[in-house]
Order: structure tokens, then C-alpha cells, then sequence
């Protein structure tokens, strides 16, 4: 995968030189320059990512519903459901939050909206963020093949975990059904394994795709948010998961960044924690020791309600917008932003740039223009990238704490580092 990946990210980049735009264009090899844009970039690459997406898309709503009803299904002690919700919800709230609040201190330290202009013709348009007493309501589906045709993840969570709980009270028939899903769970992972298996190629095309489009003036321009916010992401993935890790859990940061790292490749290439989940689920299971009985349920909501790298950015970027609009927020300000940004982070779905409009939630709150939006849009894709892979691990970094918390876990499996060799 990682092979994939560089070589996709070098040979977008050469092609760049080629076909790229006109201020980005060096080379030019005449009619086959539109031989190379029509059948590489907008057809063989674009093709195969697209089919790639695709496919990791199809396997989230049947792995959800299949693999949460088994876990609820599963669980010996029904009360355990209850503290395992509890549990994992508040630490995925805190993981949140203390996101933001390294972001927010960051920024402020290193100030990365000094001396950037306004720019005039800066417009968003925000109406697509919703209220946070929608989300809430919106978590119950009135219609659950319509939230699984929609996608729709925190109302396939609550079906799959009502459904689940009917199940195991169920007596006879809830034991037959409950057999006949452990069998579906077995094929959808292998299903699971199977994509794992050419995606090294998904892989490949996504990036040489995107690296051909990739603007890289913006970023320049940007350079100081960009690099804050890289930087805020770092910080948490290496150093904030891997000191809660140790004081939660007890487990070898190393051998569980490690282990993350073909998940965060994914997330890295899709955009999408929704995408990844397929991944996150092997990886937390299979490489990580979770049991299936506490990731299948921690690993799908996560994916839904935790964003602790779309919050990194949020943070970042509203101490950006408030230095480029020369507004001063005040301490109970970045309370405030601490605590939207880490309930929008609830509301996030995990797919790409949903982060951006989140943003606009933020910003209404303290005040702010949400036309700050349209100045970093030009760097988001890089920085979205980035940001899910830390989602993805935040997820995996809360299903290891929790597992290990309810004694769901298998310290063999963590510490066999061929574990992860097995899986490929
Ligand atoms: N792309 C992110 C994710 O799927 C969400 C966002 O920050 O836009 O996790």
C-alpha cells in the first residue's frame, strides 16, 4: 500500500509538469499531453480510484449492521453495553477536546494569520451546517432502510444496536438469527480481506489522480496555516494518543502506531474515516487484540462521532480567521470553540471536506465570518487527508483503551507483530 502510494504520489506529480495548468506547466509533449490527461488521469486512474471508493463505500452499511448486531448480540452481561457506550463516548469527547485545545494553543502561539489579506471575492455559502439539537434528533431513524440506503451512520448504529439487544432477548429465535449473523460476519470480513488484496492499486490511482490537480501556489501562500495545523496533527497522533495509551492502557505506543499504520495509509488516500471502517474494523480486531465484541461497536461509532483531527483544523483555523479578520476572542470565546468544535466533531460525517462546513458551526458561535472558510479551502485537501488518518487512529487508540478497560482484549494478538503480516 505504501508502495502504491508513493509511486501514485510521484507520477501525479510528474504529470503535473506535463498537463498540469498553465502557471504549473513545464513540459509539454504536444498532442499527447491530451493523450496522457484522457486516457491516464481521467480514465485508467480515475476509473480505478473511483471503483476503489466505491467499494470500500459498499462494505461499511452491511459491516455495521452485521458486525454491531453480533457484538450487542454477544455480550454476556447486558449492563456491560451500557458502560461500554458510556466509556467510549467520553473518551472520545475528551480525546476531542484535548485536540482542540492543543490546536487553539498553537495557533495562538504561532499566530498564523498575521499579515495575511482579506482576499474580496471571499464568499461561503453555510447553510448546510445543522443545529446541534438536529443532530441529536437526527441519530434516531424514522426509516432504517432508508438511514442504511442513505448511509446515514449514527441512525444504522442505533437500529443495529436496538436490533442487537432485541436479539439477544430474544430467547430461541434470537439464538438461531444470532448464529446465522455470526456466519454473515465471517463472510463480510472476508469480503474485507479481499479489497485489502488489490489495494495497493485503489491506492495508486487515487493518488496519482489527485497529484496531478494538486495546487501547489495555495499551499505556499498558506504555508503558515498549513504547517500549524500539520504540525497540531502530529503533535496529537505521536505524542497526545501515545501518552494516553500508556496511562490508560497500559500498551506500547510503538508497537500500536506500528500496527495503525496501513489504516492511517487508507485514510490518508480516501479522505473518509465512513471509507476506512472496513480497515479500522480488521485492524483493531485482527492487529490490534480488540474483541469483535467492543470494536464492532466502538469502531463504527467513532468513525461517525470522532474527529479529533477535523477538530485540530477547526481550531486552528478559527484562531486563523480571527487573526486574518483582526477579531480578538476572548478566553470564554475559545471555551466556547472547544466545546462546539468538540460536539460538531459529533456531528462530522466521515467523509471528505464535511470538516470545512462543520467549520461554519464554529465560527457562527464566536461570531466570526464564515467567509474565513473560502480562504483556507484551497489547502484543505492535503490537510483533510492528513486529518482523517489521525481520526482513524484516535478511533483505533479509544477501542484498545475501552477493550483493554473491559477485559476484551488479547495482549497476544498486540504483541505478535506478525499479526499484521497474517491480515495482508
Ligand atoms: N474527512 C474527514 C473524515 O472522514 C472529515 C473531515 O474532517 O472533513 O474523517
Amino acid at each position: 500500500i505504501m508502495i502504491g502510494m508513493v509511486f501514485g504520489i510521484l507520477l501525479g506529480s510528474v504529470l503535473k509538469f506535463i498537463i498540469g495548468d498553465a502557471g504549473e506547466r513545464y513540459i509539454s509533449l504536444g498532442l499527447f499531453d491530451l493523450a496522457i490527461k484522457g486516457f491516464f488521469v481521467d480514465g485508467l486512474f480515475h476509473i480505478g480510484g473511483a471503483i476503489f471508493i466505491a467499494s470500500l463505500k459498499m462494505l461499511v452499511v452491511p459491516l455495521v449492521f452485521i458486525s454491531l448486531v453480533c457484538g450487542t448480540c454477544n455480550l454476556s452481561d447486558p449492563a456491560k453495553l451500557g458502560r461500554l457506550g458510556g466509556k467510549s463516548i467520553a473518551l472520545y469527547l475528551l480525546t476531542t477536546a484535548i485536540a482542540i485545545t492543543v490546536a487553539i494553543s498553537l495557533a495562538l502561539f504561532f499566530s498564523p494569520g498575521d499579515g495575511v489579506a482579506i482576499p474580496t471575492d471571499a464568499t461561503f455559502d453555510n447553510k448546510s451546517a445543522p443545529s446541534l439539537v438536529q443532530v441529536i434528533i437526527n441519530m434516531f431513524p424514522t426509516n432504517p432502510i432508508s438511514a442504511m440506503a442513505n448511509g446515514n451512520m449514527l441512525q444504522v448504529i442505533v437500529f443495529s444496536l436496538l436490533f442487537g439487544i432485541a436479539l439477544a432477548l430474544s430467547g430461541e429465535p434470537g439464538k438461531r438469527l444470532g448464529l446465522i449473523f455470526d456466519d454473515l460476519n465471517v463472510i463480510i470480513l472476508k469480503l474485507v480481506t479481499l479489497l485489502m488484496n488489490v489495494a495497493p492499486i485503489g491506492v495508486f490511482c487515487l493518488m496519482a489522480k489527485l497529484f496531478t490537480t494538486i495546487e501547489v501556489g495555495v499551499i505556499l501562500s498558506l504555508g503558515k496555516y498549513f504547517l500549524v495545523v500539520l504540525f497540531a496533527l502530529i503533535i496529537h497522533a505521536f505524542i497526545n494518543y501515545s501518552i494516553l495509551l500508556k496511562l490508560l492502557a497500559n500498551l506500547s505506543p510503538l508497537t500500536f502506531l506500528m500496527k495503525m499504520k496501513d489504516a492511517a495509509l487508507f485514510a490518508f488516500s480516501t479522505s473518509s474515516s465512513s471509507a476506512t471502517m472496513p480497515i479500522t474494523l480488521e485492524t483493531a480486531t485482527k492487529k490490534l487484540g480488540a474483541k469483535n465484541s467492543v470494536a464492532s461497536f466502538t469502531v463504527p461509532l467513532g468513525a461517525t462521532i470522532n474527529m479529533d483531527g477535523t477538530a485540530i483544523m477547526q481550531g486552528v483555523a478559527t484562531v486563523f480567521i480571527a487573526q486574518v479578520f483582526a477579531v480578538d476572542l476572548s478566553i470564554s470565546d475559545y471555551l466556547m470553540v472547544i466545546l462546539t468544535a468538540t460536539l460538531a466533531s459529533v456531528g462530522t460525517a466521515g467523509v471528505p471536506g464535511v470538516g470545512l462546513i462543520m467549520l461554519a458551526m464554529v465560527l457562527n458561535q464566536v461570531g466570526l465570518p464564515v467567509e474565513g472558510i473560502a480562504i483556507i479551502m484551497g489547502v484543505d485537501r492535503l490537510l483533510d487527508m492528513t486529518r482523517t488518518a489521525v481520526n482513524v487512529t484516535g478511533d483505533c487508540m479509544v477501542t484498545c483503551v475501552v477493550a483493554k478497560s473491559e477485559g476484551e482484549f488479547d495482549q497476544n494478538i498486540f504483541n505478535d507483530m506478525n499479526a499484521a503480516k497474517e491480515l495482508e
